[in-house]
């Protein structure tokens, strides 16, 4: 697996050219360089961070382009966030496919296992340890000691901007 910086070489030429063939097959989005991986629904630009290395730019940017394909704008819960994570990377690696770049399904359960991970924190209750499901995008109930606690409304890093109540 190439392990240079895409700013370096011909890697940066590599992902030039890539980017290119993805904006002409998918000429509805902008593919934007930048500094962080996320699809904006409302601008319609598949926004990627070109400082990491062509391998996990071209996943990235697949992923990215899959959200959009599958009109991923926004969700409710944490565990439906988990469901549109897995759906776009698995039409991420159907793409790729396209042009020459194969996600393992390692790498995908990789990714997957960090938002279970994080979902797995959020969902512990504060009082008893309980593992419950979400009341509704901000609240916790728990059904063991009727404890509520509040979660901020997004990840870390979240794939694209959360959109509830509009
Ligand atoms: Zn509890
Ligand atoms: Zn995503």
């Amino acid at each position: 697996m190439p392990r240079k910086k895409i700013t370096q070489g011909s890697s940066a030429k590599d992902a030039k050219a890539f980017i290119k063939h993805l904006n002409s097959d998918y000429p509805d989005y902008g593919f934007i360089a930048g500094k962080q991986d996320h699809w904006s629904p409302r601008n319609k630009t598949i926004n990627f961070n070109q400082g990491q290395t062509l391998t996990n730019l071209q996943y990235a940017v697949l992923h990215e382009l899959a959200h959009a394909l599958l009109r991923h704008d926004n969700y409710q819960t944490d565990f439906e966030l988990l469901k549109l994570e897995s759906e776009a990377w698995q039409l991420a690696a159907q793409i790729g496919k396209n042009y020459n770049v194969s996600i393992s399904q390692d790498h995908i359960q990789n990714c997957l296992d960090t938002y279970r991970d994080w979902l797995h924190r959020r969902s512990a209750c504060p009082s008893c340890g309980m593992h419950v499901l979400q009341q509704s995008p901000k609240i916790y109930k728990c059904f063991n000691c009727q404890a509520q606690w509040h979660v901020s409304s997004g990840r870390f890093v979240r794939p694209y901007r959360k959109t509830i109540n509009k």
